[in-house]
């Protein structure tokens, strides 16, 4: 067991302003080079910190010598691959901007993401070559690189040359250089890219070291995806800043799962509400040892007390905990070791400065009282990219970011996160824009309008559903529309919660759906079946 955290954060002027591909190579070199840094859960392939380090070296000479430079956009488009940290951080050290992207994105996500953001290079897997070559079309100018060797590409191994550590970190700001770009719609609409600079990666790394959020395990078995800022930097970079090894997991297999977890026998498991059910239900759950662990934390969309109650007995573990985050302001709550408060998801992180805003008079809250969780401290975001009007609506000029999340706090302190103002639907904890399903259906020629909205369900917490107005003249059936939108977007945005036709979609004044009679309607939809 590694020993507990000394390290304090009583004001910003105790945060370095520095790249985080410096801060993280200036870690490792810090801890035992033998220990494991990173471990590809499928095959077993190891990296320890020493070969961490000097790929990441390897990486960025062979990365610079290949042209990247910079402010060059490298999207990384993988599932989680052993390799994933390492173009990460050595992209991060030349000052390139890394866009990591969802690996199941449609070919129309990827098309309108590398284009918005001006992306120069890309990194992918071979089996995916086809759908990007789909997306980016012939007459484009981006270099793809692969994880693994197919024909015609270069490949990211032969990048790295082991005679070649050399490379120039450029001049940069790390308060102002973006080290991410990471996919959200926000509050509303499209999914935008969230500018997270090298300080921001950094300061939520050691905020949450502060809150000796790290001193619950040596060993973390990760199948949350590294394109979203949960496993990119919440967890990953802030493990491996304390040492401690990264067990990867491409994509979730329960089974696999619960074999990583018998076999690396990690004590601390940080997983979304969906897994938690399987904790409570999966039969085969008894048949693993799952005794090592002792601790689970839970974040990323709302958990039923029913299933952690459930979840809890059956692993027999002495702590459950939940913690929030998301992705424009980082992980910024969560439960102390000694304390933890049924249903909350515990207190602010140091440095990170909250209020409840009253959504009516926005006016604060008081104790108890229900409004606007709004967040402010070094870890928010720069904004979004080239997005002026959805910046104004989200981020205030004194430094506030509008979550959209509707909450209370309790008189110690302690936050409870009750529903959601905004149009995101979570599908086990992955982003499901109303929007991007709405314009798809508006495309279709039998669909007059449209509202998308999220069906409460018990394993994925919310499946999207939609609510139609047939045109005049035209019929269309619910099978239909179903594989319409399927046959377009990315398995987890598919209309799992059905579609159901209605005379009208009622808005206000102003033309925006009246989201909260059609969220009505699908609650008691799901509570009659
Ligand atoms: P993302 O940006 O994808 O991380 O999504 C962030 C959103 O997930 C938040 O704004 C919340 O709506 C939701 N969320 C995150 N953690 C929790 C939690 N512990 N309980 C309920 N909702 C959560």
């Amino acid at each position: 067991m590694m020993a507990e955290e000394k390290f304090e954060l009583k004001t910003v002027d105790d945060l370095p302003v520095v790249n985080v591909g410096k801060f993280i190579l200036d870690c490792m070199r810090e801890h035992d080079p033998e220990s494991v840094a990173l471990v590809d859960g499928e095959t077993d392939k190891r990296y320890t910190y020493q070969q961490l380090i000097v790929f990441v070296e390897q990486a960025a000479a062979g990365l610079q010598k290949f042209g990247v430079k910079k402010d060059d956009v490298v999207c990384l488009l993988a599932p989680n691959h052993i390799d994933y940290m390492v173009a990460f951080y050595a992209s991060a050290v030349l000052y390139a901007v890394v866009q990591p992207l969802n690996p199941l994105y449609s070919k129309d996500d990827i098309k309108r993401a590398t284009e918005e953001c001006k992306t120069k290079y890309l990194i992918t897997i071979p089996p995916l070559l086809h759908k990007v070559k789909e997306a980016l079309g012939e007459d484009n100018e981006i270099k793809v690189i692969t994880f693994g060797e197919a024909d015609g590409y270069t490949s990211f191994s032969s990048l790295l040359d082991p005679s070649n550590v050399s490379y120039t970190t450029p001049e940069g700001d790390p308060k102002t250089c973006v080290a991410a770009l990471m996919s959200s719609s926000g509050t509303t609409g499209f999914p935008k890219s969230v500018q997270i600079s090298h300080y921001n990666m950094v300061a939520n790394t050691l905020q949450q070291r502060a809150a000796k959020l790290t001193d619950v395990g040596d060993i973390f078995v990760v199948f949350a995806p590294l394109c979203h800022a949960f496993g990119l930097y919440i967890i990953t970079v802030t493990v491996h800043s304390v040492g401690r090894n990264i067990v990867l997991m491409s994509k979730f297999q329960p089974d696999l799962y619960l074999d990583l977890i018998q076999k690396h026998k990690p004590r601390f498991l940080h997983v979304v509400p969906s897994i938690m059910v399987m904790f409570a239900k999966y039969p085969k759950v008894s048949e693993y040892d799952l005794s090592s662990v002792e601790t689970i934390a839970c974040g990323g969309a709302p958990l039923s007390k029913e299933i952690e109650r459930a979840a809890k007995a059956r692993l027999n573990v002495s702590r459950i905990y939940q913690d929030y985050g998301m992705t424009e302001v980082g992980v910024t709550h969560s439960c102390s070791k000694e304390d933890i408060r049924y249903n909350s998801v515990g207190k602010v992180l140091p440095l990170v400065k909250m209020k409840i805003m009253n959504v009516d008079t926005q006016e604060e809250c008081k104790p108890n009282e229900k409004g606007e969780l709004w967040i402010k401290g070094p870890q928010v975001c720069l904004g979004y990219l080239n997005k002026p009007e959805q910046n104004a609506k989200t981020f205030t000029k004194d430094g506030w970011t509008k979550t959209g999340d509707i909450v209370y706090e309790d008189e110690d302190g302690y936050l409870y996160i009750v529903d959601r103002l905004k149009e995101l639907i979570k599908y086990k904890a992955m982003q499901v824009a109303p929007a991007i399903l709405e314009d798809i259906l508006l495309k279709h020629e039998a669909v007059a309008d449209v509202g998308v909205v999220g069906m409460p369900d018990e394993e994925a917490g919310e499946l999207p559903r939609a609510y139609v107005v047939k045109k005049v003249g035209k019929d269309i059936t619910e099978e239909e529309l179903i594989n319409f939108v399927a046959e377009q977007v990315s398995p987890h945005m598919k209309l799992r919660g059905g579609v159901e036709f209605v005379t009208e979609i009622q808005r206000t004044v102003s033309g925006k759906i009246l989201r909260r009679t059609l969220r009505e309607k699908a609650r008691e939809m799901a509570a009659s079946k």
